[in-house]
């Protein structure tokens, strides 16, 4: 009979979010598929365990996995850790559950620390109807693609950023959602230097301009108003065109979708009707 592979989510931050059933499963598996074993040789210290690690990260996905399939097929369980919350979300784990599925291998998740979860509930944004975004691309034109397909999104979304990358990330979600937006940073969740910056785009990008992000970051944006766009005429739109345009100098193109995006507006019209 085939093993069982199990989800062990991880502290994002703080050790002391390591529940119960994380130790047991940790401590009655054959063995740990862990995308760094050196993050995770040090749970397992901080636990007294001693366990036989296999890796499994981004760059060996495709042998790894199939290693570790075979062994679940062979009856042994397992047990998947990533470096920090849970396995799958936005990490290798995804693929390795995949192919579980595929050959019928039992696949069971633990629940725990998730930073997507956990920024989205201190965030102080609406959180009944939500998306998760993950990473947005490297690449520029992926990246706007992506970012085009939300102007409309009326959820509150979530992305996950790195320190080097969140001003541009900013300044990008500026351009789309425009400055007003609001957005809640979520900065070292659970961690000593936790911070929770509720703010709206164009004043979180005033902040790191001054003063350089540091750490690891959730980003949670509220979605487009649905009112705004049910109320506002086009005319009350191409006067907030010529508003914007005056207040911050902004191209007619820039400002049309700007506004485009802050009332759910056709950018051609709205740009058309200001020329
Ligand atoms: N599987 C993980 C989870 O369940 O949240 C996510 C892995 S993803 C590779 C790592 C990203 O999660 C970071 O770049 C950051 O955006 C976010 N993250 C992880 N820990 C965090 C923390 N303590 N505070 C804020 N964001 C965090």
């Amino acid at each position: 009979m085939a093993g069982t592979l199990y989800l062990v989510p991880t502290p994002i931050g703080n050790l002391s979010d390591l529940s119960q059933r994380v130790i047991d499963t940790l401590a009655k598996v054959d063995f740990i598929a862990a995308e760094d074993t050196r993050v995770s040789i040090k749970i397992l210290n901080h636990l007294g365990l001693k366990k036989k690690l296999v890796s499994y990260y981004r760059h060996n996905v495709e042998s790894s996995s199939i290693a570790i399939v075979q062994r679940l097929l062979g009856g042994e369980n397992c047990a998947l850790v990533t470096d920090a919350g849970t396995p799958a979300i936005s990490d290798p784990g995804e693929q390795l559950v995949q192919l579980c599925a595929e050959e019928g291998i039992d696949v069971v998740a633990l629940p725990g620390p998730c930073a997507l979860i956990t920024g989205l509930a201190v965030s102080g944004l609406p959180t009944g109807r939500f998306t998760f975004e993950g990473f947005l691309a490297m690449n520029k034109k992926n990246r706007k693609t992506h970012l085009q397909s939300l102007v409309g999104e009326e959820r509150t979304m979530i992305f996950y950023e790195a320190p080097h990358k969140l001003l541009a990330t900013l300044e990008d979600l500026n351009e789309v959602f425009g400055g007003e937006r609001r957005i809640a940073l979520c900065r070292e969740l659970t961690k000593l230097h936790e911070e929770v910056r509720r703010t709206t785009l164009v004043e979180a990008i005033a902040c790191y301009r001054e003063n350089p992000p540091k750490g690891e970051f959730v980003l949670v944006v509220e979605g487009v108003q649905p009112q705004v766009a049910e109320k506002i005429t086009l005319e009350e739109g191409v006067k907030l065109v010529t508003e914007l345009r005056e207040r911050d100098g902004l191209s007619l193109k820039d400002a049309a979708k700007r506004i485009a995006a802050e009332t759910g507006l056709p950018k051609n019209e709205l740009y058309q009707n200001s020329l």
